[in-house]
């Protein structure tokens, strides 16, 4: 269980040794999508992140509570508290139920999540299923002196916390520049001031998701959920909170804010937050015409997109860079990513092949300590990729027999390279399952007869299989002792 994992804290803006609060458990919360569309590239990149690290918290023993949960409801159109409700609007646009909304685009969310090789969550709750305590928390919130009602909407008092707490800890952010220096309230309704924020909304007679409260029929303001579900699930304080940065402020500081006003800690031990992502290093905007939803990545079929890019290449082109940096998506480079892939899939494969000798020529400990050390540096998986690239040429160099390794150690290799890589980062050979159980029993097949064929010295058969192989895109490369195939 000791692992020195350490992880980059929002909270403290620094790197901390990971201590969970109950060891060997840990209680970990993720803000999942609101699903009103497609899954997109900007959806990856959260998912694929918290997977890591939920895999690499279970492969170092931990009992991981995993928390990730689906807006269905509360989320509106301009992220603040303004506006229509982002799955009602589709739902009017498109003549039905809110719920039939929600409930196609967290199907087409979990097809594209498992295809990407994301691991289901522990629990997965949904807002629209936990209104009571919503309710219960917003009820906590005003008993505690730090909310309004207002009109029958109950808003929270951001100046008055912030003169006991601060608020903008998590996001750096000072109330007074978020002030602006205007204490004008145009347009802002029944809020006291610009920067509170909506723990319950009165819905108005148009609005069809509504629910019965205390103060009116309405609906919860969309930070409420997650304070609500999250201890729920996890308790008052939990080990980690993690999302993408775009959540930071107001979403994830709100949260805090909410969470400190009834129990006096805002919830979460770390705050974990991954970086954005970019297309031909521009922002990804519906507006901006490069808004790629996943089932177009892995179709190729979106205008700027040169090919089809299968889940796995983008599964293993988020893992190459680290999950605090930007990361550009372009077709150089996601091509880039799928000839690297492929030479890694390549190696483990070829991995199963090696024949042990007596001793080795080489280190088996030094791949797993730079995983290690890697890994516990703030899940580094760039720098784990470049030692499992190092030991790529390692592998090829043990079966072209420049190398040696002992019975015992190419075990160790081999179960190694398989949690590394298939274990923790999450990746799957595609190519190798498409080589179904029945094509390669009739590979193998067609590739004894060429090799009788060769014995006999009947060439033009031999050429023949080789050929008419190839043209269905199966490559044979002969060897000194027999012959290797893959699928092109
Ligand atoms: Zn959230």
């Amino acid at each position: 269980m000791e692992s020195g994992l350490m992880l980059y804290n929002t909270l403290t803006r620094s790197k901390e040794v990971f201590q969970p609060i109950n060891p060997p458990s840990v209680g970990l919360y993720v803000c999942g999508p609101t699903v009103y569309g497609d899954p997109h590239l900007g959806h990856a990149r959260p998912a694929i992140t918290f997977d890591l690290l939920f895999r690499y918290l279970r492969s170092a023993g931990y009992k991981v509570r995993y928390v990730r949960n689906i807006t269905d409801v509360g989320h509106l159109e301009n992220d603040a508290d303004e506006g229509e409700d982002k799955i009602s609007k589709k739902a009017r646009l498109e003549q039905l139920e809110p719920m039939e909304v929600a409930h196609y685009y967290t199907e087409r969310y979990h097809d594209a999540m498992r295809a990407l090789g994301v691991l289901s969550p522990s629990i997965e709750p949904t807002a629209s299923g936990h209104i009571i305590e919503q309710i219960e928390f917003v009820r906590k919130i005003l008993d505690s002196g730090y909310a309004y009602i207002s009109n029958g909407s109950v808003y929270f008092d951001v100046e008055k916390y912030n003169r006991v707490y601060r608020y903008g800890a998590l996001s750096g952010r000072r109330l007074e520049d978020m002030l602006g220096g205007t204490r004008e309230l145009d347009g802002q309704g029944d809020k006291h001031s610009t920067v509170d924020f909506a723990l319950w909304k009165k819905a108005s007679p148009e609005h069809i998701m509504r629910w019965p409260s205390p103060w009116s029929d309405g609906f919860p303001g969309w930070h409420m959920e997650c304070s609500a579900m999250s201890t729920k699930y996890l308790g008052e304080r939990f080990d980690i909170h993690g999302g993408g940065m775009d959540l930071m402020f107001p979403h994830h500081e709100c949260e805090m804010a909410q969470n400190t006003a009834v129990t006096g800690h805002g919830g979460a031990k770390y705050w974990i937050h991954n970086n954005m992502i970019t297309i031909n290093g521009q922002k990804m905007g519906k507006s901006l015409g490069n808004f790629i939803t996943l089932e177009e990545m892995f179709t190729g079929g979106h205008r700027m997109l040169e090919q089809a890019y299968s889940p796995m290449t983008i599964r293993f082109f988020i893992l190459q860079a680290h999950y605090r940096s930007t990361l550009d998506f372009s077709n150089e480079a996601l091509q880039a990513a799928e000839k690297g892939l492929d030479r890694l899939m390549k190696a483990v494969e070829t991995l199963r092949k090696i024949v042990p000798g007596e001793v080795s020529s080489v280190d088996v400990d030094d791949l797993e300590r730079r995983y290690r050390e890697a890994m516990d540096d703030d899940l580094n998986s760039p720098l784990v990729i470049a030692a499992l690239f190092d030991w790529v040429r390692i592998i090829n160099q043990l079966y072209e027999g420049k190398q040696t390794i002992s019975a015992s150690d190419l075990e160790r290799l081999r179960s190694l390279v398989d949690k590394i890589v298939f274990d923790v980062l999450g990746l799957r050979d595609e190519k190798g399952e498409e080589a179904n159980d029945m094509v390669t029993p009739l590979v193998e097949m067609l590739l004894e007869m060429r090799t009788k064929a060769k014995v006999a010295k009947d060439w033009a058969t031999s050429d023949m299989i080789r050929d008419r192989m190839s043209a269905i895109g199966i490559r044979v490369k002969d060897r000194k002792d027999g012959y290797d195939w893959e699928i092109e």
